[in-house]
């Protein structure tokens, strides 16, 4: 069996952190290196590395999480607006094999950019491409 994560140590008791919202179903609690003061992680207590393996009611319990949890979070720190990201798989830069959202508080003046920062310099995608794309996602 594959070794517990350290959000499941966390979930479980096993590890200290500021948690700051627990359910059957999420836990979330600050992130240890946080890019914003309030950045927290928002955890299904469902051990899955990627969001398409959560179940419905996993996935709709984690995002009714979020939705209680931005405000909180963005009051918490007097925060002006709020980053709300998943880093899902690791060539997205997941480090934790273990979904979670980040709530990363943001402030007018931090100049952060948007989550269009992740790249710097954008691909060119033809209109045949982008509508092969379109057409491969639609159900
Ligand atoms: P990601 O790259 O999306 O997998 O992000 C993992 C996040 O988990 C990082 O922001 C880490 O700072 C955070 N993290 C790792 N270990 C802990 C911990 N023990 N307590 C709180 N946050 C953690």
């Amino acid at each position: 069996m594959a070794q517990p994560t350290i959000f499941e140590r966390i979930i479980d008791g096993e590890v200290p952190a500021r948690i700051v919202y627990e359910t059957a179903d999420v836990c979330a609690f600050l992130d240890a290196q946080p890019l914003a003061p309030g950045h927290t992680l928002v955890v299904p207590t469902t051990a899955v590395a990627r969001l398409a393996e959560l179940d419905a009611d996993a996935h709709a319990a984690l995002f009714a999480a979020v939705r209680t949890l931005t405000p909180r979070v963005e009051a918490a720190v007097e925060a002006d607006a709020m980053t709300v990201g998943i880093n899902d798989g690791t060539a997205a830069g997941q480090e934790v094999p273990h979904v979670h959202v980040h709530l990363i508080p943001r402030f007018s003046d931090d100049d952060a950019g948007s989550i269009h920062a992740i790249t710097a310099e954008r691909p060119t995608v033809s209109d045949a491409s982008a509508d092969a794309i379109a057409a491969a996602i639609r159900p």
